[in-house]
């Protein structure tokens, strides 16, 4: 027993020594060569880096990583996919394990059963890299940088914080900002806070009533983005009552949820917005089922008060074999918008009966001119023009926007963080070119909009007309330094002036540019 004890301890007195041995030697190794190990440290962390940016691929069917997902790595820098992995395990397990251990190799003269038919790869071969060389690899996508959102709705920005941003983007629509504004931010409260107290907070819905091309969707467009919330646009045309041909109402939750990149928690602080909703008005004088008009309002009002929704995981019909998950709509913030056409007419008939009595009688024709007539809508407007009245009710907040102005659309050409103009300008700017447009330019590409009676959508293609041949004609010439675009050229009648690039810097009509009438 002694003689056990003591060979212990002179085996760990050897083992002492060799450990001091060895951290002495490292100690004299470091105050010598730390620099050249500093630089290989360097080297194998850049090349680490190299190798990062670039796409493990399976060693057995080379696929990358993007295809194959998730790899085992193995020693020697070799990756397996899991479907390979799996593929083998099972080849192996079917082998006959007993035969495999009493292999021997029957070239190297062994007498073993085996498998002389299979060859075992030879790790040594695959030294490096997988024995893949980087130039067949691909290269991984870069993950993109995300932007912080411009606000942040765990603050809760004030009110006039959200109109100015938004004025930065939406040119007018002055009215139609403030109240999304203080409704945004009395929803984003609320779902913060989560009152649910004796004092229960209602959801600020909102329907939003205005002519086309004025600016409804760019709203809610610009809103969601700046609060960097989830959005769901889904236009109320193509909804039907569950079980008819069109999608499910419940489809936009799930549309939702895809915006939110299948983030339920972000899908329920997010913002669904519904187009053309007028289009679900009551059908008037029928007599057939109304699978898409009133029967839509109806399978939206538990949606808009808030129920617990089930909802596919991508994809957008409950019959597809994808797994499903419960969203819950309370703390959705529901926007409806519409152009309600006619409604002029209703609201016109209303004030016309009421100032048509009494003393304080009006002439008949009174509101004809009147282009503010859509401001005076009331809830008992919107109930006749088709839309029920538990719906409306669901929807408290209600406003309109102007149609939109020949002032309003030069600025709206100009003056946005974002406006055409500057999309274009910064186009020549790349061929150093300048790119001006004098007023009178501007003023004719307006009227032309509003000629068109789509709103600031005609804006885009009136520009565009005219601008393919500046953009096909100027890079021609390395001399021109700037173009002004003039109203002779957008009616027709001229063409743009030409400015060359030269210290005694002369004008000259570059008449040779076909004008927009010509083509
Ligand atoms: P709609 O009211 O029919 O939903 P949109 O919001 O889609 O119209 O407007 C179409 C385009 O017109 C938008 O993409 C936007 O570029 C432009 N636009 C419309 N109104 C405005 C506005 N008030 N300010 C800035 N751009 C606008």
């Amino acid at each position: 027993m002694s003689n056990f004890d003591d060979r212990d301890k002179t085996y760990l007195e050897v083992e002492d020594d060799w450990q001091d041995e060895n951290m002495e030697r490292d100690d004299d190794s470091k105050a010598e060569g730390s620099t050249i190990e500093e630089s290989a440290l360097e080297n194998s962390d850049s090349d680490n880096e190299k190798k990062d940016e670039y796409e493990d691929v399976c060693f057995i069917c080379r696929r990358p990583e993007s295809k194959a997902g998730k790899m085992f790595h193995l020693p020697n820098n070799i990756c397996v996919c899991n479907e390979c992995m799996h593929k083998t395990m099972d080849t192996v397990s079917q082998f006959d394990y007993q035969g495999m251990l009493n292999n021997t190799d029957p070239f190297a003269g062994g007498k073993g059963k085996g498998f002389p038919s299979i060859s075992f790869v030879n790790l040594a071969d695959l030294q490096g890299d997988g024995g893949i060389p980087n130039k067949q690899k691909i290269k991984k996508k870069k993950e993109k940088s995300k932007n912080k959102p411009v606000l942040n709705i765990k603050d809760i920005p004030a009110p006039h914080k959200i109109k100015a941003k938004l004025d930065d983007y939406v040119v007018g629509q002055e009215h139609a900002k403030k109240v999304i504004s203080v409704a945004v931010y009395n929803h984003y409260k609320r779902v913060a806070t989560d009152t649910m107290d004796e004092i229960e907070i209602e959801k600020s819905n909102m329907l939003m009533i205005g002519p086309t091309g004025c600016g409804k969707t760019y709203l809610v467009k610009t809103l969601a983005k700046l609060l960097d919330v989830p959005l769901a646009i889904a236009d109320a045309t193509s909804l039907t009552e569950a079980g008819y041909i069109g999608d499910d109402i419940e489809s936009v939750v799930s549309k939702l949820l895809a915006a939110a990149d299948n983030d339920v928690e972000r899908a329920e602080r997010g913002i669904i917005f519904i187009d053309e909703i007028d289009k679900l008005a009551k059908k008037k004088n029928t007599t057939s089922r109304d699978v898409s008009g009133e029967s839509v309002q109806q399978g939206m009002l538990k949606l808009l008060e808030g129920a617990e929704i089930e909802v596919p995981v991508g994809a957008n019909s409950k019959n597809a074999m994808v797994p499903l998950t419960t969203i819950n709509t309370r703390n959705i913030l529901f926007i409806c918008g519409g152009a309600f056409p006619d409604l002029e007419e209703i609201i016109k008939q209303r004030l016309n009966k009421q100032s048509a009595i009494g003393f304080n009688a009006d002439l008949k024709d009174k509101y004809d001119k009147d282009k503010t007539i859509l401001n005076k809508v009331t809830v008992e407007d919107i109930r006749k023009f088709g839309m029920i009245p538990e719906f409306i009710g669901r929807l408290p907040i209600i406003y309109t926007l102007d149609g939109l102005t020949k002032e309003m659309m030069v600025k709206i050409l100009k003056e946005p963080k974002n406006a055409i103009l500057k999309q274009y300008q910064k186009l020549l700017e790349l061929d150093e070119v300048k790119l001006e447009f004098d007023d009178g330019a501007l003023e004719a590409i307006a009227e032309k909009a509003m000629e068109k009676e789509t709103g600031a959508r005609a804006l885009r293609a009136i520009i565009e007309e005219f601008m393919l041949d500046i953009m096909y004609e100027i890079p021609k010439d390395d001399n021109i330094g700037r173009v002004t675009i003039t109203r002779e050229y957008i009616e027709g009648t001229g063409g743009p002036i030409i400015d060359i690039r030269s210290n005694t810097a002369c004008l000259e009509d570059y008449s040779s540019l076909p004008s927009t009438s010509e083509s």
